[in-house]
């Protein structure tokens, strides 16, 4: 096993990367292992299924099982060995339906195949410990020796973004959101990937392409997301208990919400949110359900607490699950790409046995002091007021916009950006988006000119709103992004980070703060790079960032 996917990767003197018999987030070696397979095989698929939608052969297929299959991997997703084994066979089995799709195309268009070769004629073991073997050949670090770890960091950076794109697409897919240009862009990826790519500069623009690629995904959930459930509102949300018999909703996928929140109709049970479904409640077509009674918990890590206390079930509908303690190992259910061994799985259609849960547990016995925070501060909201923001801007009533957004994680070093929100001076707006904000979306912030100086903009994909915010009040002042008083603290911990990242570099924007670390995979040469070209630095010191952000924009 080796894995340095994620910020908690474990750091020593000797290498960052966790190796050994399981990760720190709990991921078994063999499942590490069994991942990198599975990504040698997605690779295969993406050496054919981009060559046959060159001669007008697309594969719907290939475009369903990509996002699913990559989203398996990231971080706090999949921990089903079981599972990923069967991804494997699939994907080989997939990879040869394709294959023959694309011979076919060839000869109809009077060319003569390509005979392609590594992940494209891949043939999984039989067994476990045949597979394992296999994955020993093809691990993030394959070919480190001969073309060094420059190139091999870039690689896993473009793979790591990829991932990110998938989880994504997958959202978007889920309420039946599909784009031509998107899938192009992941097999395209993919069996950039499997051709084991080896020059720095065509590494640097194909990450740059791939974060481009990303923009137009997180767009296409954008519109997923309002064309199914409504534009965003500014919505004042509970986030204390009810009396009463509780479901909790955790993950990204809004579409799991609204499924359960239709199983639930009339049965007496409240649904809770819980991490980034947040911003479910801000939504008019599943805000208007009664029973959705408002939020329960933070951000991820401190799920095991959380999740003990809850007096019902618990559904995990995406990234990020962590190890079941074994006080809420029963009653907790996993949905779509999410799995960990021994939890009952939902197949997303029959949510019979989370109904019965809830009934059968007891659910809050009192309701808890009220307490409630505003959130749905989405592109459109913001935009409706963008005359009395540039006002702001210009009367100097708003000094600066600081966009504090991204993962949250259990490591030391994030009580950064809750002091960051804190010490903000009252005469700047902070934008917010991802799981991070819980560090200090509960704080009083005030407003400026009838503008909440807190601005929640939704999930870790609502960057989109972000950027499509900063590109208009660009526009109303006839500026670059770069030039706009606006600074960007990204907190970064998974693989979707790593994506917008990209996407955020792909637009030209420069000086982001990024932390609480640098990603392992990232050499010292290629910081170098960041640096130089886009202007990225670590954070410091909350004092000395807000500090420094304000004098560069004065
Ligand atoms: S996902 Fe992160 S914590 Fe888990 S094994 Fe990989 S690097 Fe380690
Ligand atoms: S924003 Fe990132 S860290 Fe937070 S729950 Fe989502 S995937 Fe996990």
């Amino acid at each position: 096993m080796f894995c340095y996917q994620c910020e908690q990767t474990y750091r020593s003197d000797a290498g960052d990367g966790c190796a050994g018999s399981k990760g720190m987030c709990g991921k078994e070696a063999t499942t590490s292992d069994l991942q990198d397979l599975l990504i040698y095989a997605l690779k295969g698929i993406g050496q054919y299924a981009r060559r046959a939608r060159a001669l007008g052969a697309p594969d719907a297929e290939a475009a369903a099982f990509i996002p699913h299959a990559l989203f398996t991997t990231l971080t706090n997703v999949n921990f089903s060995n079981t599972r990923i084994v069967d991804l494997i066979q699939q994907a080989a089995a997939l990879r040869d339906r394709i294959k023959a799709r694309y011979e076919e195309a060839a000869q109809k268009a009077g060319q003569t195949p390509e005979a392609l070769s590594g992940p494209a004629a891949f043939h999984p073991a039989a067994d476990m410990e045949g597979m394992q073997k296999q994955a020993a050949a093809v691990s993030v670090l394959a070919g480190q020796d001969s073309v060094g770890a420059d190139v091999v960091g870039l690689r896993n950076l473009i793979l790591y973004g990829l991932k990110g794109v998938c989880a994504y697409t997958y959202h978007a897919q889920a309420m039946g959101y599909e784009k031509d240009e998107v899938h192009a862009g992941l097999e395209n990826t993919l069996d950039f990937l499997a051709s084991d790519p080896s020059d720095i500069g065509t590494l640097l623009n194909e990450a740059l392409e791939l974060g481009a690629v990303n923009f137009s995904t997180m767009e296409l959930l954008d519109a997923a997301n309002t064309g199914t459930f409504g534009t965003p509102e500014p919505t004042s949300v509970r986030v204390t208990p009810v009396k009463g018999k509780a479901i909790l909703v955790s993950g990204h996928e809004f579409k799991d919400l609204l499924n359960i929140l239709e199983a639930t109709r009339d049965k007496g049970i409240n649904v809770y949110t819980h991490g980034e479904m947040l911003p479910g409640l801000a939504y008019p077509k599943l805000k208007a359900y009664p029973h959705l009674v408002g939020n329960y918990g933070g951000a991820w890590q401190e799920q095991q607490k959380e999740f003990t206390e809850f007096p019902g079930p618990i559904v995990m509908t995406s990234n990020c699950m962590i190890e079941p303690h074994a006080r809420y190992r029963q009653r907790i259910f996993t949905l779509g790409p999410v799995g960990w061994p021994g939890v009952r799985h939902l197949d997303g259609k029959d949510y019979s046995a989370v109904v019965q849960a809830a009934l059968a547990l007891p659910g809050f016995k009192e309701d808890a002091p009220e307490q409630r925070i505003t959130i749905g501060f989405a592109r459109d909201t913001v935009l409706g007021v963008a005359d009395q923001v540039i006002a702001g801007v210009k009367s100097g009533a708003i000094r600066h916009f600081f966009l504090i957004g991204g993962c949250d994680g259990a490591a030391p070093g994030r009580n950064y950006y809750t002091d960051f929100a804190e010490q903000t001076p009252q005469d700047t707006v902070i934008l917010t988006l991802g799981c991070g904000k819980f560090r200090f979306n509960k704080g009083e912030y005030g407003s400026i000119g009838g503008i909440p100086r807190l601005l929640d903009l939704g999930q870790c994909s609502d960057a989109y709103s972000a950027i499509v915010i900063a590109t208009a009040l660009a526009k109303a002042f006839n500026c670059s992004v770069n030039e706009l008083p606006l600074s960007l603290v990204i907190s970064w911990f998974e693989q979707k980070a790593v994506a917008v990242f990209l996407t955020l570099l792909s637009l030209g924007v420069k000086n982001i703060r990024l932390g609480p670390t640098m990603a392992a995979f990232l050499t010292p040469n290629l910081i170098d790079v960041l640096v130089e070209k886009f202007g990225v630095q670590t954070i410091s010191t909350p004092e000395a960032d807000i500090a420094a952000s304000l004098k560069l924009a004065a």
